[in-house]
Formats: C-alpha cells, sequence, structure tokens
C-alpha cells in the first residue's frame, strides 16, 4: 500500500467521523422544537449510533410515552436532518448523570413530609452529625443518640404507642406505619 493511499484512506476515515458526530450535534439543535418544550424537558439525547438514537428520560411514563410517537419523531428528524434514523430508544438509563437535570428536578422541603422532624428543638451540638463525623461507627454511634433523643420527646401514637412526629399525627392522627396499615 501506498503512502498516498494511506493518506486518503485517513482522509476518508476523517471525513466519515465528522459526518457521524454532525448530525447529532444537530439533531440536538433541532430537539426541542420536534418533541415540544414540555416533552423536552424530560427527555436528553444522548447518543446516535448507526440508525439508532438513544434518548433518557426523566421517568418510564415518558420513556413509554415517547416511544408510543416515536415513528412520527423519526420521521421529522429524518427529514429535517437528512438522515436515516430506523429507530429511537427512550430509556431513564443515563438521566441521572446530567448535572443540569438535576438542578431542573423539582426540590421539596424536607420539613414538607409529615415524617420530618425539626432538628433544632432535640439536638445539642455534641450529638449533631455535623462535623468530623468521618468515622462510620461514630457517626452511626450520634445517629443512633439522635434518634433515641429524638423519640423521647416525641409524642406517641394512639395506636401503637409509638414515637412518633407530630406532622404524622396531626396529619393521620396515628404514626404513618399505622396509617399505612390501615390502607
Ligand atoms: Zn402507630
Amino acid at each position: 500500500m501506498s503512502f498516498d493511499s494511506v493518506n486518503d484512506i485517513l482522509d476518508v476515515l476523517q471525513k466519515q467521523a465528522k459526518w457521524q458526530e454532525q448530525p447529532f450535534q444537530l439533531l440536538l439543535k433541532i430537539w426541542p422544537e420536534v418533541v415540544g418544550i414540555v416533552a423536552n424537558a424530560h427527555t436528553r439525547p444522548l447518543s446516535m449510533q448507526r440508525d439508532v438514537l438513544r434518548v433518557a428520560t426523566s421517568s418510564a411514563a415518558w420513556a413509554q410515552n415517547l416511544t408510543f410517537k416515536r415513528q412520527s419523531l423519526i420521521l421529522k428528524l429524518n427529514e429535517k436532518l437528512s438522515i436515516s434514523l430506523v429507530d429511537i430508544r427512550f430509556s431513564t438509563a443515563g438521566w441521572q448523570s446530567s448535572p443540569e437535570t438535576v438542578k431542573q428536578q423539582p426540590t421539596v422541603l424536607p420539613s414538607a413530609h409529615p415524617s420530618y422532624v425539626d432538628d433544632s428543638s432535640t439536638s445539642d451540638k455534641a450529638i449533631a452529625p455535623n462535623n468530623h463525623a468521618n468515622d462510620a461507627n461514630t457517626a452511626f454511634g450520634r445517629w443512633a443518640k439522635l434518634i433515641q433523643r429524638r423519640s423521647q420527646n416525641l409524642p406517641l401514637c394512639p395506636q401503637c404507642q409509638c414515637p412518633t412526629p407530630p406532622g404524622e399525627l396531626q396529619r393521620w392522627q396515628i404514626c404513618s406505619f399505622c396509617a399505612a396499615k390501615q390502607l
């Protein structure tokens, strides 16, 4: 094989690599308009290999929802990008790895949960698991003490007599375990 033909092959490979990378970059650009704003917030194209596009979704429901619509999405993408996609695979795999999407997820304040117990009234600084808790056993010991101490100050569930966060009593008049048993 001559030097020239090796160069030719490298040239072709380079062009191929560029050609293969470009449609995906373009696809990322037009993805929001193809799937719509709402679906765009719940999806993230991961890769395009051969003629299969892989898209991460925020939930299994979104994966299912979009799988039903994939034929029309494939048509639109193929038309707009002059590519020949054959399939789109929607899956929740890969969704969590994106730092952007973590920010997008709604944050629920722990205090909004009925099982939340306000630490400020029961904890003292010596047992608060904040500083230098790098030894797992020490950390666990502190945690157990905190739970124990916290439990002693809690009202009891009228049904099972277990220490119960006030939020749960307010909501169900009994602890969450008893409430779950009644369902
Ligand atoms: Zn109970």
